[in-house]
């Protein structure tokens, strides 16, 4: 399951993105993560769980905003919802192969982070 190794990496780059903020936790990261990224959604949040668990930041959710591919048949146009076929997909309407576009997304979108105020070291 290499859904590990990449929870592991966006945890470094949501750290990347927030740092110089200070101590703190993150609270959520969104990812897009699209359909022919080889990604599965379920297994990656379950591997976010495992890749924060003991740290600062395991309280903190992964939200995978998932980007489906464009399908287009060159006769009826956009077709929604995934066409059947595993390495050529056919149009349901006229079983012409379907040109596939995007979905291969793969990118961190948002952090939130919240900011821990240090204890008794606080001068306003
Ligand atoms: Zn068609």
């Amino acid at each position: 399951m290499h859904e590990m190794g990449l929870a592991v990496e966006i945890r470094r780059l949501a750290r990347e993105a927030v740092a110089g903020h200070g101590p703190g936790r993150i609270e959520i990261v969104r990812v897009a993560v699209g359909e022919l990224s080889a990604v599965e959604p379920d297994l990656l949040e379950f591997a976010w769980e495992a890749a924060v668990a003991g740290t600062e930041d395991a309280a903190s959710k992964l939200e995978v905003d998932f980007r489906p591919a464009r399908q287009t048949c060159r006769v009826c146009g956009e077709i929604a919802g995934r066409a059947p076929g595993s390495w050529l997909r056919l149009c349901p309407r006229c079983g012409d192969a379907l040109t596939v576009s995007g979905g291969d997304d793969l990118d961190v979108l948002r952090v939130v982070f919240e900011e821990t105020v240090p204890l008794g070291g606080a001068s306003s």
